[in-house]
C-alpha cells in the first residue's frame, strides 16, 4: 500500500519568505518551543508539541481520537528504531508526540506547538492523483531540505499534512522527522522526480521506513546542535582485558586459561554492563576448552567494580572444560585505572580466579 512511488514522498524544508515568526520572541537554544526534549535516567524523549488545526464539524470523535492514534504510531515506527541503537554509548533516544486538535477560530498563537494544518492546498504541489503533498516549512528555515538542523528545537515550523497522511503512518514519520531537525534522504530534480542520496534508500527520511544507526546518530546530533549538549548524561565506557585461570578436579585433574577483552558501559548511576570474548591460552585438560563471548553485568562503586561475568549466548560449553563464570570485585586505583583478581571457589575441585585490567576510555571518563 505503501509503494505508490516517490510522489508519495513528502517534501522538506522549503523556504517561505521570510516573515516574523508568530510566537515573538523565541526561546534561547535548548529550550524547545515547539519540539523539547526530556531526559529520565539515560532515556532521552524529545517530545514534539503540535497544534493540528482541523476543521470544526469535519472530524468526530472516533476520527479525532484515529488521528491522534496514526500519530502515536508515527512515533512508535521511529521508537522501535531508535531503540536498537544507543547514542552517546548508553542513551536511548525516543520520540512522543503531544498533539492538540485545534478548530483553527480557536487558534492559540502563542501556543508552544508547531502548527500543523489539515486542509487547504499544499504549498508544494500535488501528486497524480490529485492528493496533496504534505510539507513542513521553517520561515526561519533553510535552503537544503536534505540537510539536517535544529531550527525545529528553537522555534515554531509549520506544515500540510492532508488527511490522507493519517492513513501511512510511515509518511507520517517522515513528516515528523522534519519537526526533529531531521533533512531528506532523497534529492528532486528540477522535473520533480526524486532519487535517493547514496546510500540512503529505504530510510524513513528517504520513502522506506528503515530507522538505521546514521538517523540515530543524526538526530542525536541535531540535540546537540540544539544546546542539549550538557543536559545529556554521559556514560563511561571502560575497555581492558580479562585472564581467567580454572583448576578443575578433586583430586586435582588439569587446568585451562582463558584470556580476552571486555568492554563495559557504566551509567550514570553505576549500572555496568558489558561484553568480551575469550580465548583458551593454555590448556593441560584433555578435552580442551571453550572460546566464545563473555556477559558482564554490575555495578560501579566509588571505590570498585562489583561484577559477575558469565558465558555469552554463543559460547557453547565444550564436551568437559568450559568457562564457568563468576563473580569479580576489581577496586579502582584511580578514577580510570581498574585492576585485580578475584578468586571463585565453585566447589568439587573447580575454582576461577578472574584477572582484570580495565582503562576508561572516551568522553564520558571521569576527570583522571
Ligand atoms: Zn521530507
Amino acid at each position: 500500500m505503501r509503494r505508490l512511488g516517490s510522489l508519495l514522498v513528502a517534501l522538506g524544508l522549503i523556504v517561505a519568505t521570510a516573515v516574523p515568526s508568530a510566537a515573538g520572541q523565541e526561546g534561547p537554544a535548548g529550550h524547545g518551543v515547539g519540539t523539547d526534549v526530556r531526559v529520565d535516567g539515560t532515556t532521552v524523549t524529545v517530545i514534539v508539541h503540535l497544534s493540528v488545526l482541523v476543521r470544526r464539524g469535519l472530524v468526530d470523535a472516533s476520527v479525532r481520537q484515529y488521528l491522534l492514534d496514526q500519530l502515536d504510531a508515527a512515533a512508535d515506527r521511529w521508537n522501535r528504531g531508535l531503540a536498537r541503537r544507543p547514542f552517546f554509548d548508553c542513551l536511548t533516544l525516543r520520540v512522543e508526540v503531544d498533539a492538540s486538535l485545534v478548530h483553527p477560530v480557536d487558534r492559540d498563537f502563542d501556543a508552544p506547538g508547531h502548527v500543523i494544518t489539515t486542509y487547504g492546498s499544499s504549498h508544494v504541489g500535488t501528486m497524480a492523483d490529485g492528493r496533496g503533498l504534505p510539507s513542513v516549512w521553517d520561515p526561519e528555515g533553510q535552503s537544503d531540505p536534505s540537510a539536517d538542523y535544529a531550527g525545529p528545537f528553537e522555534h515554531r515550523v509549520e506544515g500540510y499534512w492532508p488527511p490522507w497522511l493519517f492513513d501511512d503512518t510511515a509518511a507520517l514519520a517522515h513528516e515528523m522527522g522534519h519537526l526533529f531537525g531531521l533533512g531528506d534522504d532523497y534529492v528532486r530534480d528540477e522535473d520533480g522526480n526524486v532519487s535517493p542520496l547514496e546510500g540512503r534508500e529505504g530510510t524513513l527520511m528517504d520513502s522506506g521506513d528503515a530507522v538505521d544507526p546514521a538517523l540515530v546518530d543524526r538526530l542525536g546530533a541535531s540535540l546537540l546542535e540544539a544546546g542539549y549538549g550538557d543536559q545529556l548524561p554521559r556514560c563511561e565506557v571502560w575497555t581492558g582485558t580479562l585472564d581467567v585461570r580454572a583448576e578443575f578436579g578433586s583430586p586435582y585433574e588439569c587446568e585451562v586459561s582463558w584470556r580476552g577483552e571486555v568492554t563495559l558501559t557504566v551509567e550514570p548511576d553505576g549500572t555496568t554492563s558489558g561484553s568480551g570474548r575469550v580465548a583458551a591460552d593454555g590448556s593441560t585438560c584433555p578435552a580442551g576448552a571453550s572460546t566464545g563471548s563473555i556477559v558482564v553485568t554490575g555495578t560501579k562503586t566509588a571505590s570498585s567494580f562489583e561484577l559477575t561475568y558469565a558465558r555469552g549466548p554463543d559460547h557453547g560449553c565444550g564436551p568437559v572444560f568450559c568457562l564457568g563464570g563468576g563473580t569479580a570485585s576489581i577496586p579502582l586505583s584511580g578514577p580510570t585505572v581498574a585492576e585485580g583478581s578475584t578468586p571463585n571457589d565453585l566447589g568439587a575441585g573447580t575454582r576461577f580466579v578472574s584477572t582484570w585490567s580495565l582503562r576508561c576510555t572516551g568522553a564520558g571518563c571521569p576527570a583522571s
